[in-house]
């Protein structure tokens, strides 16, 4: 069938729209222009309204004429999206197989997506002049709120309405200080860039060269891997490249993984450049800072963005530097819907904006420390390396293995490391046990008859969490009470198998009663502030002894630690999936450390019942290199990542043996074109049933990227023609998890 135009005047809007549907939808749009392809539109959408982006325009559609519908409005008070915003959503939507209205609807903020006007506050910038900066000397009297108004804008520019939040008469005082030449208006991108006097350190020679490089490479695509030993001032490295960036009215992306650590970082910042705005962005706040930092960032007045994953998608018109800390980070990739690697979109983007990217951490993923050791073809790395501790006295951890078949154990804790323990609190030092297991013990077990209490709707155990007397499911949130009788045997004697936080809590609080003990994980963090509080009270020396998961590995840096204990670092070993041991490797690294940062001899004893494993000799070592080398030679034999890529299909379905039995279908779907690509049997996920859904999966594998991702491609219809409306399914690319 040819195309049918429509009448001459009538122009065509193509609009993403946040459904599952590949394409995006035609409209009648009469009065239309280039000029509007990334702004909102409001168009009808079957018996409702729904907002779109446009992303194209055309003078004819393959929808019949008259069935095309006419767009309803376009949304003109909200700022468009750049031809590059765009164009990232573009690649990601390719990249990961995803429809591109989600992709786009997905990472803006929720007002923009409702059909519903959104009136957007007309926010004007101020700073402080010079006069205003001299505050006794400016003419000011009593007048409290315009001191109120002078304290907040000496932290930096400030949008009014936040400036005169909360104080009465607020507009009459901002008018009043405007007019006696305290302060100004800001136009966009134009804040006083003002460093704080002088850097806090004085770099060394390492951190120098690393900075000269990355500042070298400013105003070009260049992707650079900072490999950092813990304690060798990666932050300040940032910093001192940041400071060029901003000094030239350009903005900055910082990507962390962990919420918990944008306050700690935020602060840095904050001390370091406080007369540039900063907006912090991740998935903790509420609606409307969340839209205004959005808005911030994409007219140019935030010229710092500090966030955690979908940060990535912020407009910047003027980005100058892109920031990955911790790259090897999990949490970088996003686990459901568009399961995308913040980190490689990361890398796009800085393409996209030609600007330096830097990936930073003392345990790279082995895919990035490949791109920067392969140096040739294609997306490579330039390798970076700080090797020495920042602070010179700050020598790196000795690392002891307890042999755990040889040890005096006393509840799963072993003599040597009590001892260390008791040898800690006498001198007034910090401890540090990890154990990357929340509860108080994984399960309940009973005597009689080795029964386990199971989720109902999970291939799991119900973990015990003995505070509150329940029986809780980590992967679907089901709980119960603890059952008086064994459901087998009828038995009284239940007991607790194994060992997690709250547990180990218990029995160092008896072994060690006049100590302070906190616990950190994600049930002692979930109040309110409750993170804060427990990492400031370490930070002061308030506290002895921290019990805690992987939560407390990361980034955080108390002066007086000297002695990580390390509790169940086997249970990794037994994992099926090939990036177990780069992750056990990366944890127990950043935990260790934690230990002797500020001059303090670090000690890390690692509990093990295999310690002759050539991992942990690696660890020992802390020799990231060698570990890396080991790996990626099992992985280059395996033909696993680096040496190939991966897909995942994931199928779920509730009815029994359905999601495995789809998943075969599907296979055989994808062998019938299957050039250039290997595909695995349909086997039942690793955990095989979650929530009531059970799960299957089939793993895709070739050498060239390229070969995966036309599979891919003409696969995903197949298997969308083929799903019954019963089964989910997802196909995962780059999948982190197998
Ligand atoms: P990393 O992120 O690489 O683990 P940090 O950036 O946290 O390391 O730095 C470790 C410690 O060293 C921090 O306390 C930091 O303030 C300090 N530091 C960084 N650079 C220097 C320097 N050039 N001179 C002295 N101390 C420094
Ligand atoms: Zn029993
Ligand atoms: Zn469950």
């Amino acid at each position: 069938l040819s195309k049918l135009s429509p009448s001459d005047n009538n122009n065509i809007a193509c609009i993403a729209l946040d459904v599952p549907v590949e394409n995006g939808f035609d409209f009648l749009a009469p009065q239309i222009s280039a000029n509007d392809i990334g702004r909102l539109a409001i168009v009808p959408f079957g018996k409702r309204k729904a907002a779109g982006i446009i992303v194209d325009i055309a003078e004819s559609s393959n929808v019949p004429p008259g069935k095309l519908r006419s767009l309803e409005r376009i949304v003109y008070d909200l700022p468009k999206l750049s031809a590059l915003d765009l164009a990232l959503f573009r690649f990601c939507s390719g990249y990961y197989h995803h429809p591109l209205g989600q992709v786009i609807l997905n990472a803006l903020p929720v007002q923009f997506r409702s059909s519903r006007p959104f009136r957007l506050p007309l926010v004007t910038y101020y700073q402080l002049t010079r006069a205003g900066r001299e505050q006794d000397a400016a003419p000011i009297g009593r007048a409290l709120t315009q001191r109120h108004i002078l304290e907040r804008l000496s932290g930096g520019l400030l949008a009014d309405n936040v400036a005169i939040a909360g104080l009465s008469r607020g507009k009459i005082a901002l008018q009043a200080l405007l007019e006696k030449k305290c302060i100004e208006r800001v136009a966009p991108g134009k804040g006083v860039f003002t460093a704080a006097a002088s850097p806090l350190y004085a770099l060394n020679t390492g951190q120098s060269d690393v900075v000269a490089r990355i500042v070298a490479a400013l105003g070009h695509y260049q992707p650079f891997l900072l490999t950092g030993i813990t304690g060798s001032g990666k932050t300040e490295v940032y910093l001192a490249a940041m400071r060029q960036v901003l000094q030239k009215g350009e903005q900055v992306l910082v990507l962390v993984p962990e919420i918990n650590l944008t306050p700690q970082l935020e602060a840095q910042f904050r001390a370091r450049f406080p007369q540039t705005r900063m907006v912090s962005l991740h998935s903790h706040l509420a609606r409307a800072p969340r839209t205004l930092g959005w808005l911030e960032a994409q007219s140019g007045h935030a010229q710092i963005v500090l966030g955690t994953r979908l940060a990535v998608f912020t407009p910047m018109p003027r980005l100058g530097l892109i920031v990955i800390d911790e790259e090897h980070d999990a949490s970088y990739k996003q686990q459901e819907g568009l399961r995308y690697s913040a980190r490689d979109v990361a890398v796009y983007r800085a393409r996209l904006a030609d600007c330096p990217v830097v990936l930073g951490s003392a345990t790279p993923s082995l895919e990035s420390y490949f791109n920067a050791e392969h140096s040739g073809k294609g997306l490579r790395y330039t390798a970076l390396a700080l090797t020495q501790r920042a602070i010179p006295s700050a020598t790196l951890p000795v690392v002891r293995l307890l042999d755990m078949n040889r040890e005096r154990l006393h509840d799963g804790l072993s003599e040597t490391l009590l001892v260390a323990l008791r040898t800690r609190l006498a001198k007034h030092e910090q401890s540090l046990l990890f154990i990357n297991r929340r509860g108080y013990a994984p399960a309940l077990v009973c005597r009689q008859c080795a029964w386990m209490p199971e989720c109902p709707h999970c291939t799991a155990h119900l973990v015990f969490h003995k505070s509150d007397a329940r029986l809780r499911c980590h992967h679907c949130g089901q709980q119960t009470r603890v059952p008086p009788h064994c459901a087998k045997c009828g038995s009284a004697d239940l007991a607790p198998a194994g060992q997690g936080t709250q547990r180990i809590m218990e029995l160092i609080a008896a072994h060690f009663p006049d100590s302070r003990i906190a616990r950190v994980d994600r049930d002692s963090l979930r109040a309110r502030g409750a993170a804060q509080r427990i990492f400031d009270a370490a930070h002061k020396g308030e506290i002895d002894i921290l019990i805690g998961t992987q939560m407390l590995a990361k980034g955080h840096d108390f002066p007086k630690l000297t002695l990580v204990g390390v509790l169940n670092a086997d249970a990794a070993m037994f994992s099926a999936d090939f990036r177990a041991p780069e992750r056990l490797f990366s944890q127990l690294v950043q935990v260790a450390g934690r230990a002797g940062r500020a001059g303090l001899k670090g000690e890390v004893l690692v509990q093990t019942s295999f310690p002759a494993h050539p991992l942990y000799a690696a660890v020992q070592e802390q020799d990231f290199t060698r570990f890396a080398r080991l790996q990626l030679e099992e992985r280059r034999l395996s033909g696993m990542p680096p040496f190939s890529h991966l897909a995942l299909l994931r199928v779920e379905a509730r009815a029994a043996g359905q999601a495995l039995k789809f998943a075969g279908a599907a296979l055989e779907l994808g062998k019938a074109h299957a050039a250039g690509v290997a595909l695995y049997d349909a086997v039942p996920a690793p955990l095989e049933k979650k929530g009531g859904w059970e799960r299957a999966q089939v793993l895709v594998q070739s050498r060239s990227r390229t070969a995966l991702q036309r599979f891919i491609g003409d696969w995903r219809p197949q298997i969308a023609a083929a799903a019954p409306r019963s089964t989910r399914w997802i196909i995962d690319v780059d999948p982190s998890e197998v």
